[in-house]
């Protein structure tokens, strides 16, 4: 079951201090999607994965963490309206400022799973929004440089959910097609990628769907 308790925490960018959630447990139950996002009850967690600040508006895993550029990017108003974004959720809301952060740090990883998080919660209600977070996404995923070969892996499965699901299924098609990867049940959703992508369809799909086929 999932376990979320409150705890003080001292913002590290202006001093003051909220409550903030804390996961102490949670568990998945049956398949991801073919992006990996996970099922439920870890799926009803995102609210903890990233906490913001009340009084400063910073974002991060956990505000005491330092943030690595000067504060008046809290202030900018790209920031705090998300470069204009009318998100629906706050929670969006919340990724997409952490991809803000993220990119202004320099840290090609965060800024890119900031930014496939926000797709998530977009998915939910939001769907014009979720494709142009996802290309936004491919942008991010192309700067990262991953260097182990699960990492590698993981993320060609990534890149072939996000160009499907932001519509750009020839690109799917000629980019994965002679994709061959080591694990079956991998190499399976790389299959069915192509397939949706030859049948135009751009919806959520899950790993069940995969293995059960
Ligand atoms: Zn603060």
């Amino acid at each position: 079951m999932t376990i979320i308790t409150k705890f003080e925490k001292k913002c590290s960018v202006c001093g003051r201090t909220s409550l903030q959630p804390i996961l102490s447990s949670t568990n998945s139950w049956g398949y991801p999607d073919i992006d990996l996002r996970p099922p439920e009850m870890r799926r009803s967690t995102m609210n903890t994965w990233l906490v913001e600040c009340p009084h400063c508006g910073y974002v991060a895993s956990n505000i005491e963490n330092k943030l690595e550029v000067p504060k008046d990017l809290l202030k900018t108003g790209a920031y705090l309206t998300c470069e204009g974004k009318n998100f629906k959720s706050p929670l969006s809301e919340r990724f997409y400022k952490h991809y803000l952060i993220s990119k202004a740090e320099k840290y090609h990883g965060s800024e890119f799973f900031s930014l496939l998080h926000c797709a998530w919660t977009c998915d939910d209600n939001d769907d014009e929004l979720a494709v142009e977070i996802r290309k936004l996404a491919l942008k991010s995923l192309y700067k990262i440089d991953p260097q182990e070969e699960d990492e590698k892996n993981a993320l060609k499965l990534i890149e072939a959910d996000l160009l499907r699901r932001s519509l750009q299924f020839d690109e799917v098609i000629r980019k994965f097609k002679d994709v061959i990867l080591e694990d079956k049940t991998q190499n399976d959703i790389i299959t069915f990628q192509i397939e949706l992508s030859m049948n135009k369809d751009s919806a959520c799909h899950t790993v069940e769907e995969v293995v059960e086929k």
